[in-house]
C-alpha cells in the first residue's frame, strides 16, 4: 500500500453508483471514498443519462480549464477586451462568484455547477478566501479554481472581489439600458454588432424583472454567444431551471426522479479535505458511532430581536409533537410506538449558540442513552475566516450523518446537511419578520414544525414571469413536480 490506494476493497458502492470517477488518488481525498462508509445506502440511484453527462463534463473541465492553451488564450482575450472571434476552441466558462455563508454558497454552486453541464460551460469557482481548503477538486485532472485575482490586468476577473451585484455588463441592466433588443414578438438580440465577452448574471434573493429573465428561452439562446458569464447568486436556482423550456427535457432526462438533484449533485461536487474530514470523522466516533440513531437538531436564528425562549418552546415542542425523542426508531421515522429498552440514540445539536444546547440537554440529557452533543458555539457568523468555515462545514456534513433531522426553515446550512443526508426533516418555521412584540403577537404553539415534503432545497425567490405566457402564474401550480416550500412562502422546490 504506497498510500494513492485505498486501503479497503472498493466498491461501486464508494463511487455512490458511479456518480464518482475513479480518476483520483485516494490520500489526495479520503471524503470522495469514505462518504459511503458514513452515509446509509441510497435508495436514490443516479441516471445513467446523468452519469454520462457527468463524464462528459468533466472532459470538457480537462480540455478548456486553468493551465490549458484554450484557457490562456480565452483569458487573453478577456484581459485585451478583443471581442468575439470564431477561432476559438469551442471553451466558454462561467465563472460562480463567491459570496454569503457556507450554505448558500454550496446551494450557489450547485446551481451554476447544473447551469454549466446543460450549457456545456467550464465552471470555475471564485474560491478566493477559502474554498480550496474546505473542498477537494471534483473533477479529476483539473482545478475548478479560478486563479487569484491579480494574475489578471483586465477588469471583470481582477474585479471580482469587490463586486456586488451593480454593473452596466449585467443581464438585467443591459435589457433595461437597450444594449439588448427586444422585438414586439419578445425575441432579444445585441444592439451592438458582435454579443459581449462577459455578462454577469444577477441571480440573488434582491433580483429584479429584467434579472429574472433569464429564465426565459428567447436569452437563454443569446447568453449562448458570450464566452464568459459571471453569476452571482445565494439562492439553489436550480427549479426555475426545470421552469425553462429550453433545459426542461434534459433535465428530466438526467433526474427522473426529481427529489434528489442536490442529493446527487451535492455528493458529486462537494467532498471535504482531509483536514476537515478527519475532523468530521474524530467527532462522530467519539460521540456519534455507538448508537442505532441520531436525531440532528439544526437551529439558526435570523432575527436578533426574536426571545431565545421562543425558539426553545418551538424546538422542546417539535421534539415532544412528533415524538422524535421518545420511542423506537420507528416513532421517530413517523409511526408506530413500541418501546425498545436496548434502544440508544444521540442528539447533535448545532446552532451559533450554546444556550439551545444547554436547556436541551437540561431537559432529555438523562433520557437519551448516547447523549446530547453540541460540536461548536461559534456566537455569531463570520466572514473570509477559513476556520470558522471548516468547522460550519463538519457540523454540515455531522448533520448529514444523521438518521433524522429537525431543521431550521429559511436556512440553507440545513437544506444542505438534509440534501447530502437524503432525508425529509421536519422543519421548524420561522417567525415573520415583521413580528415586534414577540410575545404579544406570536405563540410558538401556533407554528408547529412540519414534514418538509421533499429532500430538496427550496428556492427562495424564483420568478413567477412566464415569458411565453407573458405574465406571471402560480408556481406552484404549473409543474406535477414542483410545490411551495414549507418554509418559505414565494418559495418553490422540487418534489
Ligand atoms: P443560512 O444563513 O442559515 O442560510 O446558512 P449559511 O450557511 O449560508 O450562513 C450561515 C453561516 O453562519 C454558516 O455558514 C456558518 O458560518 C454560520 N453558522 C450558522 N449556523 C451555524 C452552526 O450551527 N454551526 C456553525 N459552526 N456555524 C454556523
Amino acid at each position: 500500500f504506497d498510500g494513492s490506494e485505498p486501503p479497503l476493497n472498493i466498491t461501486d458502492e464508494h463511487f455512490l453508483d458511479g456518480l464518482l470517477s475513479a480518476d483520483f488518488r485516494y490520500m489526495s481525498c479520503r471524503s470522495r471514498y469514505e462518504f459511503a462508509v458514513y452515509h446509509k445506502t441510497s435508495s436514490h440511484k443516479p441516471s445513467p443519462y446523468l452519469i454520462a453527462n457527468l463524464r462528459k463534463h468533466e472532459a470538457l473541465q480537462k480540455r478548456c480549464g486553468p493551465g490549458t492553451a484554450a484557457h490562456k488564450k480565452a483569458v487573453r482575450r478577456l484581459d485585451s477586451g478583443e471581442g468575439v472571434v470564431d477561432d476559438d476552441d469551442g471553451c466558454r466558462y462561467l465563472v460562480y462568484i463567491s459570496y454569503r455563508g457556507l450554505g448558500n454558497r454550496m446551494l450557489g454552486i450547485t446551481s451554476a455547477f447544473l447551469y454549466a453541464v446543460l450549457t456545456e460551460r467550464v465552471l470555475l469557482v471564485d474560491g478566493g478566501k477559502d474554498t480550496g481548503a474546505l473542498f477537494c477538486e471534483p473533477f479529476p485532472g483539473t482545478t475548478w479554481l479560478l486563479p487569484q485575482a491579480g494574475w489578471f490586468s483586465f477588469s471583470p476577473l481582477s474585479r471580482l472581489q469587490g463586486y456586488e451585484g451593480g454593473s452596466k455588463e449585467n443581464l438585467g441592466d443591459m435589457l433595461q439600458s437597450g444594449g439588448i433588443t427586444v422585438s414586439a414578438d419578445g425575441n432579444v438580440s445585441w444592439s451592438a454588432p458582435r454579443p459581449p465577452l462577459y455578462l454577469y448574471l444577477h441571480l440573488s434573493g434582491s433580483y429584479g424583472f429584467h434579472d429574472k429573465l433569464f429564465f426565459c428561452d428567447a436569452h437563454q439562446r443569446l447568453l449562448g454567444e458570450v464566452p464568459w458569464l459571471f453569476m452571482w447568486t445565494d439562492n439553489y436556482i436550480v427549479p426555475g431551471l426545470f421552469l425553462t423550456p429550453a433545459f426542461s427535457d434534459e433535465l428530466e432526462a438526467m433526474f427522473p426522479e426529481k427529489e434528489s438533484v442536490f442529493y446527487h449533485l451535492g455528493r458529486y461536487l462537494f467532498h471535504p479535505t482531509n483536514r476537515v474530514w478527519h475532523a468530521i470523522k474524530s467527532y462522530y466516533h467519539a460521540n456519534l458511532a455507538d448508537v442505532d440513531q441520531r436525531v440532528g437538531v439544526q437551529i439558526r436564528v435570523f432575527q436578533k430581536k426574536q426571545p431565545p425562549r421562543f425558539v426553545l418552546e418551538q424546538i422542546l415542542s417539535c421534539l415532544r409533537d412528533v415524538k422524535l425523542l421518545s420511542g423506537t426508531k420507528t416513532d421517530a421515522a413517523g409511526g408506530g410506538n413500541g418501546t425498545s429498552s436496548s434502544f440508544s440514540r444521540a442528539v447533535l445539536v448545532t446552532s451559533l449558540s450554546s444556550w439551545y444546547y444547554d436547556r436541551i440537554r437540561d431537559e432529555y440529557g438523562g433520557r437519551i442513552s448516547g447523549g446530547v452533543h453540541q460540536p461548536s458555539h461559534e456566537g455569531r457568523q463570520r466572514w473570509r475566516d477559513a476556520a470558522h468555515d471548516m468547522r460550519a462545514l463538519s457540523e454540515i456534513y455531522l448533520l448529514s450523518m444523521c438518521d433524522v433531522l429537525v431543521t431550521s426553515g429559511y436556512s440553507t446550512f440545513g437544506y444542505v446537511a438534509q440534501g447530502l443526508a437524503g432525508l425529509r426533516p421536519w422543519v421548524m418555521p420561522r417567525a415573520p419578520m415583521w413580528a415586534a412584540d414577540w410575545r404579544e403577537e406570536l405563540d410558538p404553539r401556533d407554528m408547529p414544525c412540519r414534514r418538509a415534503d421533499s429532500v430538496e432545497p427550496c428556492f427562495h425567490a424564483p420568478s413567477a414571469y412566464r415569458c411565453a405566457a407573458g405574465r406571471d402564474v402560480d408556481l406552484g401550480k404549473v409543474s406535477p413536480y414542483i410545490r411551495r416550500c414549507v418554509d418559505v412562502k414565494y418559495g418553490i422546490n422540487l418534489v
